[in-house]
C-alpha cells in the first residue's frame, strides 16, 4: 500500500468515527476529509478509457456532465487529465466499444 493509499485509509477511518460520535462539528471536519480523500484518489493513476476504435480518450474519472473528450493526439506527455487533475496511466487502455 502505497503513502497515498495510507493516507486514504486513514481519512476514512477518522470519517467513521466522526460519524459515530454525531455532533455538529465533525459534519464540517467529515467534508474537509472527504475533499481530501478526493484530491488523492486523483493522485493514484487509473486507467485511460479508450472508444470509437482507440480514436477517442476519456479520463479514466469521466463525468459526462463535467468532462470533453482527449484525443490521442494531445495524450503524448500529459499524465493528468487536464480537465480534473486525474493521474492517468496511459499503458493500460481499456477498449470501450
Ligand atoms: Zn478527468
Amino acid at each position: 500500500m502505497s503513502e497515498i493509499e495510507k493516507a486514504i485509509e486513514e481519512l476514512k477511518d477518522k470519517n467513521k468515527s466522526l460519524r459515530c460520535l454525531q455532533y455538529a462539528w465533525g459534519e464540517r471536519e467529515i467534508k474537509r476529509n472527504e475533499l481530501a480523500i478526493s484530491a488523492l484518489e486523483k493522485q493514484i493513476p487509473k486507467k485511460i478509457v479508450k472508444n470509437c476504435n482507440g480514436k477517442i480518450l476519456h479520463c479514466p474519472s469521466w463525468d459526462e456532465d463535467l468532462m470533453g473528450c482527449i484525443y490521442s493526439d494531445y495524450a503524448d506527455g500529459v499524465s493528468y487529465c487536464p480537465y480534473c487533475g486525474q493521474a492517468i496511466d496511459w499503458d493500460s487502455e481499456v477498449l470501450n466499444d
